[in-house]
């Protein structure tokens, strides 16, 4: 990797300029963090199943007419996207409450929603990611009223088609996060896709059959067999997980 310019490194992930103008690098790391960075930790093989996985998403969701980031996946941990100026939201949709939601409302978590939500959070770790209604969002024109309705508009179809394939493989999808970036056009102008990632790491998977937690929760609740539970949501999803090129 020593030849590839860095650009950022985050907790999960670092950022590599890409060989082409307007490209990076995504190389997913097998670090693992929890509570806002006060817990560390490492799942062995984690990046190389999840750049996967984020493959075989963004690849549908295209197929869908979601446009992604995602150009093409260049080796087991890295794959090749269109640079983005990522908008600083997490975009969180729920179909069962869970985590954060359970506790702020003092919920137990399991409880199915009449209809799903999707709310944000503002992407700041020195505050915690908090909570941000939508006309915060708007008033501190984090973003605009266009990019707001659209960034919903995409949660929602993409919420509804993985809750399908995930349901087809015997997981329910709980809850998980998106970011979204502005990716130009080429004029003056640009255009939303959904940008990094989508694996276990910002999803909730419970196993149907046995109520299994199949995501970061057993990273984050010490609850064991998190390589385990990874690499069953690969192999569910058709995954080959035979390493290529590990370094
Ligand atoms: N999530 C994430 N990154 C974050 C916060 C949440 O990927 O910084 C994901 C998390 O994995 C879950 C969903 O978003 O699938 C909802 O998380 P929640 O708000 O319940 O927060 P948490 O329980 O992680 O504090």
């Amino acid at each position: 990797m020593s030849d590839k310019e860095m650009l950022y490194e985050g907790k999960a992930k670092i950022l590599y300029k890409g060989p082409k103008p307007n490209t990076i690098i995504q190389y997913f790391k097998d670090d693992a963090t929890a509570f806002n960075n006060v817990k560390k930790g490492t799942i062995a093989g984690k990046g190389i199943i999840n750049n996967k996985i984020t493959e075989l998403v963004m690849i549908r969701l295209a197929q869908l007419g979601i446009p992604t980031h995602f150009l093409e996946r260049m080796s087991d941990r890295e794959q090749l996207c269109h640079e983005v100026e990522i908008i600083p939201l997490e975009v969180i949709a729920r179909n069962t409450v869970a985590g954060s939601m359970a506790k702020t409302f003092g919920i137990e978590e399991g409880l199915r929603l009449r209809r799903p939500i999707i709310e944000f959070s503002l992407k700041d770790d020195d505050l915690g990611d908090p909570l941000i209604p939508e006309n915060h969002i708007l008033a501190l024109e984090i973003c605009d009223q266009e990019e707001l309705i659209e960034m919903m508009d995409m949660t929602a179809k993409i919420n509804d088609f993985l809750r399908g394939i995930f349901a087809g493989i015997g997981l329910e999808l709980i809850d998980f996060k998106l970011e979204f970036g502005r990716l130009s056009d080429g004029d003056e102008g640009h255009f939303l896709v959904l940008a990094d990632e989508f694996s276990p790491d910002n999803c909730r998977l419970w196993d149907f059959e046995t109520g299994e937690k199949m995501d970061k929760d057993r990273f984050r609740r010490d609850l064991g067999g998190e390589v385990e539970a990874y690499q069953e949501v690969a192999r569910r999803l058709g995954i080959s997980l035979e390493v290529e090129d590990e370094e």
